[in-house]
This record gives C-alpha cells, sequence and structure tokens, in this order.
C-alpha cells in the first residue's frame, strides 16, 4: 500500500521554524555566557552555517526585489490606464499611508505616557549602555552621512539622473519614480507599440513571483537560521534592563497588528480580518525574520495577488510604493522611543512639542528606506528637534534588531491593508 506523505503546509513549516530558531538561539546564547568554549562553538556556526544560509536567503529576495519593483509598476501603471484614474488611486493610497502612519506615531506616544517605561531607568545602567554602544552609533551615524545623510537632496533625488544607478544601487524611490514615468508613457503612445515593452515586462514579473516561491521553498531553513544569528548573540541581561521599554514597543505593535489591523480590514476593505491574517502569515514571517520590507516585498506581492485577490494593478502600485513608503511599525517605534528617552532624560515634552515629534515622526517613517535598522538615524533627526541628546539612541541599540523584527511586520501589514482597502473603493474586488 502506498505511504500518504503528510507534510505541514509550508506556512506553518516557517513558523515552527521560527520558534525553533528562537529557542535555540536563546539556548545558545544561555549557555555561551556560562562557557567560553560554548560561546566560542555558537559562533562558529554562525560563522559557517547560520549566518551563510540566512544571507543565501535574503540575497535570493533581494536578487528579485529591483526587476520586481521596475516591472510590476511599470505594467500596473500602464494598465491603469488614464491618467485620472491613476490619479485618484495614487491620493487615496498616500492618504491612507498618511492616516495608518500618523496613528501609529500617536498610539506609541499615548502608551508611553499611559505606561512611563523611562521614569525610574537608573543612572548606572543608562551609563554603562551609552559608553557600551558609544562605538556602534558613531559607526552608524558615519555610514548614514556617507550616504548623504538627510535634507533637501532626498527630495530631489527622487528624480533618478540615471535610472540604472539608480537600479543598481537600489535607490527604491528613484527606481518607483522612473517606473511610474515609463507606465505613464506608454499608455501614451501606440497600443501595439506599447504592447512590445508591456507583454516581456509582464513576464518578468510573473517570472521573479516563480522565483520568490523558490526563495520561500528554503524559508523552513533559512527563517530559524536567520532568528537563531539574532537571538544567540542577544544579550538577554540587556533585555531584563530594558524589559519595560521593549514590552511597551510590543505591546503597541501587538495592538495596531491585531486590534487597529484588523478593524480597519472589516471597517473599509470589509473582509474577514481572521481570514486575512491568516492569509498574511508568510508576509509577517517573512518581515519578521528579514527585518527588511524590500526583501519582504516579493512575498507581500505573491501573497496579496495569489492568496487575497487583489488585482495585479493595484497591488503592483500599492505594495511597491508601500514597502518604500508606508512604515507604521518605524513610526510607532519612533513615537515609543522619542517618548521614551526623553523620560530617561528627564527632558518635558510639552503638547506642541509632541505634535512636532508626530509630524516628524511621520515624515522621518516615510524617508525611512525598507532596510534593517534604516530608522536609527532618523530617529536621532527627531531627538534633536525636541531637544533629547540623539546621542541617547546608544541606550536601545542592544535591543533594537529584535524591536526592528517587529516594526517590520506592521510595516510590511500595512502595505498589504492599504491595498485591500484601495482595491475595495476602486470596486475591483468583491
Ligand atoms: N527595517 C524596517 C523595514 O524595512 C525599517 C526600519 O528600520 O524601521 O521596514
Amino acid at each position: 500500500m502506498a505511504k500518504v506523505k503528510k507534510t505541514w503546509p509550508l506556512h506553518t513549516r516557517i513558523l515552527a521554524g521560527l520558534v525553533a530558531g528562537a529557542v535555540g538561539g536563546i539556548a545558545a546564547n544561555v549557555a555561551g555566557a556560562s562557557s567560553p568554549g560554548i560561546a566560542r562553538g555558537v559562533e562558529t556556526a554562525i560563522h559557517y552555517v547560520t549566518g551563510p544560509l540566512g544571507r543565501v536567503f535574503l540575497n535570493l529576495l533581494f536578487m528579485t526585489v529591483v526587476p520586481l519593483v521596475f516591472s510590476t509598476l511599470t505594467v500596473g501603471v500602464a494598465h491603469l490606464g488614464d491618467l485620472k484614474r491613476l490619479g485618484r488611486i495614487g491620493l487615496r493610497t498616500l492618504l491612507f499611508f498618511l492616516f495608518l502612519t500618523s496613528l501609529a506615531t500617536i498610539i506609541g506616544l499615548g502608551l508611553v505616557a499611559a505606561t512611563q517605561p523611562g521614569h525610574g531607568f537608573d543612572r548606572a545602567t543608562q551609563d554603562r549602555l551609552l559608553e557600551t554602544y558609544r562605538g556602534d552609533l558613531a559607526q552608524r551615524s558615519q555610514e548614514f552621512q556617507d550616504r548623504g545623510g538627510f535634507g533637501v537632496h532626498t527630495f530631489v533625488e527622487i528624480v533618478p539622473r540615471n535610472p540604472l544607478s539608480a537600479m543598481v544601487h537600489m535607490d527604491m524611490l528613484a527606481v518607483i519614480f522612473f517606473s511610474l514615468c515609463l507606465g505613464i508613457a506608454l499608455t501614451r503612445i501606440r497600443p501595439d507599440l506599447a504592447g512590445k515593452l508591456l507583454g516581456p515586462l509582464d513576464a518578468l514579473s510573473e517570472a521573479m513571483i516563480v522565483v520568490v516561491g523558490f526563495a520561500m521553498k528554503l524559508a523552513p531553513w533559512a527563517v530559524p537560521a536567520l532568528i537563531f544569528n539574532v537571538t544567540a548573540r542577544f544579550g538577554l541581561e540587556l533585555l531584563e534592563k530594558l524589559a519595560l521599554y521593549v514590552l511597551v514597543v510590543f505591546a503597541g505593535y501587538a495592538l495596531f497588528q491585531f486590534g487597529v489591523y484588523p478593524l480597519l480590514i472589516s471597517l473599509f476593505a470589509r473582509l474577514n480580518p481572521v481570514w486575512f491574517l491568516r492569509r498574511l502569515v508568510p508576509v509577517m514571517v517573512t518581515g519578521f525574520s528579514t527585518s527588511s520590507s524590500n526583501a519582504t516585498l516579493p512575498t507581500t506581492l505573491k501573497v496579496a495577488e495569489e492568496e487575497l485577490g487583489i488585482p495585479s494593478d493595484i497591488g503592483g502600485f500599492v505594495l511597491p510604493l508601500g514597502a518604500t513608503m508606508n512604515m507604521n511599525g518605524t513610526a510607532l517605534y519612533e513615537g515609543v522611543t522619542v517618548l521614551f528617552l526623553a523620560q530617561v532624560f528627564g527632558v518635558h515634552l510639552h503638547l506642541g512639542q509632541q505634535v512636532v515629534v508626530v509630524l516628524l515622526s511621520v515624515m522621518m517613517a516615510i524617508g525611512t528606506a525598507g532596510i534593517p535598522g534604516a530608522s536609527l538615524p532618523m530617529i536621532m533627526l527627531v531627538l534633536a528637534a525636541v531637544n533629547v541628546p540623539p546621542e541617547g539612541i546608544a541606550i536601545i541599540l542592544g535591543v533594537d534588531r529584535i524591536l526592528d523584527m517587529g516594526r517590520t511586520v506592521l510595516n510590511v501589514s500595512g502595505d498589504v491593508v492599504t491595498a485591500a482597502v484601495v482595491s475595495r473603493w476602486e470596486g475591483t474586488r468583491s
């Protein structure tokens, strides 16, 4: 009799891997703390096994991002047809992004005001953390400056001088701008000519989605490896010191992910939120393990189209934009962190300054790139604007990677929520 081989569905295997990776990593961390021999063994395993495995997975995903954004966005825009419809969808998308981002920051601020995690943070711990992470901070600031920092040029360079160079450097806003222009232009030339380019681009976009499928086959092994790398190196002692802060950030994430999004999904997209969240699992897990909205974009596009039935022209327009501009988790995290550090340093922020924090956090979240740790330099700008010492960010640097994983889940989920809502508003899905 033939044996029926039972396998768990892919997302269950990825989730199980995530838990296994976390448990294994924490165990390795604890064991490493008590024996230098074990600690060296863990480092070797990270260096030769889990590190490379995680990087291969990330590279596979990143490999598809530029061709995918370029092709889906160009085809999406060209298929949206007339400029009036494109303008309407664009406006709705941007307004919904702004709404989500502002709401997230306000919730973050509210949570810190209610729980006051920064009060009672003792001076000695504060000094030690500042001392330990000063070097890291200097390096990050330098990298940010090397990339040109933040200023008028950040906006000017959305228009690329050279689209190929924008693609090579994964300068996503510039790639998006070029694709939008090309998509619009294709609606203005003879349809038979436009078709000659649209056909191959359509094929490229479909093929890239298949490649993402290959990468996802690796996910049940790569996700535990990525999580292991973080948790094995992560000092649990640090987590204890910052426990209340980390707890408030995660409470905010949970509230948004499992409260606000489901509410908006049933209210505006008229979908069953439980059904929606279940289908979102691969997106959430990929966001969590990669800490990168860009690396998650291919999965997001695949799930939106294949699982949620969001039309590809709307998904192809909203999702690449979202992966670059819509960072709800980042905004929430910024609200929490700025107010937390203000409390730690005993800086009182009056209402006007809190409004400044909201406005700046929204702007900075929009300017944050969809890569790991991208929001840290941006937070320093917000801190400086309200007279909280920006180097205070060093206090939370040690736990940031874990928080980054969580905020990326919100970032990518918010993109799909927006795509579902816009798609409903456009009447393209029942
Ligand atoms: N890692 C986040 C993302 O890719 C950005 C951030 O650092 O907040 O969405």
